[in-house]
């Protein structure tokens, strides 16, 4: 009997808007928008931001070539989850199906996400008209409270308190729950009990962690979002297993984003922040819930080799301190051999010796663990960092 294993993969993790700013590009600049491949086959998008486009450059048919079938939720119509919808290649291929869901808004009336459509692609706003858009697109309406089932996965939707109303998604598959909450604020009693009641048990609970929690008691407050704070007291109460910090702010840099994980994880034992190219499998033997980020997002690779000493937490939370030699760098980062198993996200203190004009020379960088991967050699993982500054 094979085990189910489900894939969540995150392709946009920022809030409110897009960034590009070199300081955000560890974490990601593409506003939300989530896969998950549930063990039956079905793939499930969350909200259409423009991650979506990465999404849909690297289509790929989730059922072995049979036309895909992909369910599409659309939490909210704020642009920043509804803005990569005329740049999703997939949905001018003839043979594509897709079903959508969202709520009906009291702004639009019937059909509102198809009037989103519509309105997006209204000239002058958008150059190709929507008879160009020739997959079959399905639109359903959703209410919170609503209950459903997608082949073998179980979907409820609840209202969460934000401006013009949001909803969240809970998506129970046999591989595991994943609770996707963005876009929600602590304080309305009612809504709060919608959230645990969301994210109860779940094995992945996926929190809006956009403002700090001096913000959002202060300026920002009433602004519709939450902070690490509170995603981690609601994921201790509901015990839920894993946390993950979503929709960061545009303004946060990926300095500020490591400080709030890093406090998060004071307060909560499993917790991530969501990065662009993040993928959590959910179900695998051994470890219900493991996470994948991407490799340094460079071809500027070399072969080298530089002694080095490394520095860092393990996954356990022990600190380390390790010889090793540095064989593959590139301007942003190192693929390196430890005998450690360091924590994902965490940070190493890298000391590498470099042959200088007066004899060998100390050079200390900080490197983020972005990857662990089983190394070629015995005993060993090969650990990719992105050096930060
Ligand atoms: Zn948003
Ligand atoms: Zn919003």
């Amino acid at each position: 009997m094979t085990v189910p294993i489900a894939k969540l993969s995150f392709w946009g993790v920022r809030g409110s808007t897009p960034t590009v700013d070199p300081a955000t590009w560890r974490y990601g600049g593409n506003t939300p928008c989530l896969e998950l491949i549930a063990p039956d086959g079905t793939q499930f998008i969350l909200d259409c931001g423009t991650g979506l486009r990465m999404l849909g450059s690297r289509w790929a048919a989730p059922n072995g070539g049979k036309a895909p079938e992909t369910h599409i939720m659309v939490t909210h119509y704020h642009w920043d989850h509804i803005q990569g919808i005329p740049f999703f290649s997939p949905l001018y291929v003839q043979n594509n199906e897709f079903h959508f869901y969202s709520f009906r808004s009291k702004y639009l009336g019937r059909d509102s996400l198809k009037q989103v459509f519509e309105a997006q692609m209204a000239l002058p706003y958008f150059p190709v008209d929507m008879s160009a858009m020739n997959a079959k697109r399905k639109f359903k309406e959703v209410d919170g409270g609503d209950s459903f089932t997608v082949g073998e996965n179980k979907i409820t939707a609840r209202w969460l308190n934000h401006p013009q109303g949001c909803l969240g998604f809970r998506i129970e598959t046999p591989a595991g729950t994943v609770a996707y909450a963005t876009d929600n604020e602590p304080g309305d009693a009612k809504l709060d009990e919608n959230l645990r009641e969301l994210s109860a048990g779940a094995d992945i609970f996926i929190n809006d962690a956009q403002f700090t929690p001096e913000q959002l008691e202060t300026t920002r407050k009433g602004w519709g979002h939450s902070s690490w704070l509170e995603g981690a007291r609601v994921a201790r109460q509901v015990e839920a297993k894993t946390l993950v910090l979503f929709h960061h702010d545009p303004d946060s840099t990926d300095r500020m984003v490591d400080t709030i994980l890093r406090q998060a994880r004071e307060e909560f034992d499993s917790v991530f922040a969501a990065s662009e190219g993040m993928v959590i499998t959910l179900g695998a033997p051994g470890d219900n819930v493991q996470a994948h980020m991407p490799g340094t997002r460079t071809a500027l690779r070399r072969e080298a080799q530089f002694r080095a000493k490394v520095c860092g937490v393990t996954e356990g939370g022990k600190d380390f301190e390790e010889a090793t030699v540095v064989r593959d760098i590139s301007l942003q980062g190192a693929l390196i051999s430890l005998k450690h198993l360091p924590r994902l996200q965490s940070e190493l203190q890298v000391t590498m010796e470099a042959p200088g004009a007066d004899g060998v020379q100390s050079m200390h960088l900080r490197g983020y663990v972005v990857r662990i991967d089983a190394g070629p050699e015995k005993g060993h993982v090969a650990v990719g960092v992105v050096f930060t500054d």
